[in-house]
């Protein structure tokens, strides 16, 4: 075992940090107030080169590791978690997902301008009426020739108004046993016709962000945009997740940091009673608290990360990471909120927003319910994982990728 971050790791963990607190802390404050999403923060990212990491040289990736994609998610959420979703969406659970399971004409196809941030992509499973239950969508992609004909509606959709891509599932055999084996995986182009989108307004959290809902009507998906095989669908919805869900879980540990950078900083300055509050015991059991949930947090995506380069299925310990990351960084917003008395319930202050923020990644990708049935039914037996039909190449990659 070696739990040193190689130096590559610093790296990319320092200029993560610098991007978030450089190009996105700015002005966060009245762009989260006024529930603005800004591009320009998304054109920078690809300007950075941060949305090829953990992609292949070969495909204008940065050629990094797996445990690289989590270091950035944790840092630039430590900005905020709206940077990071992007992150999720595009890099988790849209690249990766193609890298796994894209043929070697699909991957040089979109692969090289996604890594560069030409092209943004997104993931669309969630429906207005199937969310936990998504075996139970009903967006319908009828063969026609050499083309798939899509309608209906996905909803919650991370970067639904800006993405140019989106892997989105549809039933394609609407009388399969199991439901699953009837769902098949496409890539859809913003530009095909029958498309559209539009954003969710009154959002609790991720206010600096886009989320919406996508609409097919008559979209024709021609047959060279099918990821996988037909009734592949589901695999690779849920391979897409332990992607998504490992940079939800790393995150996840930037939130709990931010709280540390507010609160060992406000606990020194506050004096109550002629005394820091930092002296006060009670006070010392809720940073305590968060320093666990970051060291514990960061082991277990470290875990997953790791797992991710040797090629090996994860699901449970990146449904494990997810889980325990997530409640640990709404427990750390919520005490950071109650450590900052009155002025944590006013944007004076970024930890209401952690507190928001903290709240939606319990729901996305899996909710706490979700993931405390799976983690039971793992250790009772009643769960069971195989190699998926094409696993994450391992790291480093070879020739072959
Ligand atoms: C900010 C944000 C961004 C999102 N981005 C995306 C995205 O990019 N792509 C995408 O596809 N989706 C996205 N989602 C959707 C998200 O994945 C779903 O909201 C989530 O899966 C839960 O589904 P639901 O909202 O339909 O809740 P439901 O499934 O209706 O659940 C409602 C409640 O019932 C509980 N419940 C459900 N089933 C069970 C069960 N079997 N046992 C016990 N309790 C249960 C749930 O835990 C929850 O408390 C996003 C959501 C949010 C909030």
């Amino acid at each position: 075992m070696d739990f040193a971050l190689t130096q590559e790791h610093q790296l990319i963990k320092e200029m993560a940090y610098k991007f978030g607190q450089q190009e996105v802390v700015p002005g966060l404050t009245e762009r989260d107030r006024d529930a603005v999403a800004d591009r320009k923060v998304l054109d920078k990212l690809g300007e950075s080169g941060l949305l090829g990491v953990s992609l292949p040289a070969k495909y204008n990736g940065s050629d990094t590791d797996y445990v690289s994609l989590g270091i950035v998610c944790e840092e630039l959420e430590r900005a905020d978690s709206s940077v990071r979703v992007i992150m999720s969406v595009h890099s988790g659970l849209h690249c990766l997902t193609l890298l796994q399971w894209g043929t070697a004409e699909q991957k040089s196809r979109w692969l090289p301008d996604l890594a560069k941030g030409n092209k943004i992509g997104a993931f669309g499973l969630t429906e207005p009426n199937a969310g936990s239950d998504a075996v139970n969508m009903k967006t319908r992609a009828v063969r026609d020739g050499d083309s798939y004909v899509l309608n209906g509606e996905k909803t919650w959709i991370s970067l639904s108004d800006y993405a140019d891509s989106f892997l989105v599932v549809a039933v394609t055999n609407p009388d399969a046993t199991p439901k699953a084996a009837g769902m098949s995986a496409f890539i859809v182009h913003r530009d095909m016709e029958g498309f559209h989108s539009a954003p969710i307004k009154g959002k609790l959290g991720v206010r600096a962000g886009n989320t919406g809902s996508l609409f097919f009507e008559n979209v024709r998906v021609p047959i060279e945009n099918r990821l996988g095989e037909e009734g592949d669908g589901f695999k690779v919805a849920m391979s897409a997740l332990d992607n998504g869900r490992y940079t939800v879980g790393a995150g996840a540990v930037g939130i709990v940091t931010a709280c540390l950078d507010a609160c060992n900083k406000y606990v020194r300055d506050r004096k109550v009673g002629g005394e820091e509050i930092g002296r006060k015991q009670l006070v010392q059991q809720m940073i305590a608290n968060m320093a666990a949930g970051r060291d514990i947090g960061r082991l277990l995506y470290y875990q997953v990360g790791w797992m991710k380069n040797q090629g090996l299925r994860h699901t449970r310990e990146c449904s494990m990471a997810k889980w325990q990351n997530c409640n640990f960084a709404f427990q750390a917003a919520h005490d950071a909120v109650e450590i900052h008395g009155a002025y944590g319930f006013c944007d004076e202050y970024p930890v209401e927003r952690y507190f928001r923020n903290s709240r939606g990644a319990m729901i996305y990708e899996g909710t706490r319910e979700i993931h405390t049935i799976m983690q039971a039914e793992y250790e009772i037996g009643y769960r069971n994982d195989k190699p998926f039909k094409h696993m994450l190449p391992t790291w480093p990659f070879g020739d072959d990728v």
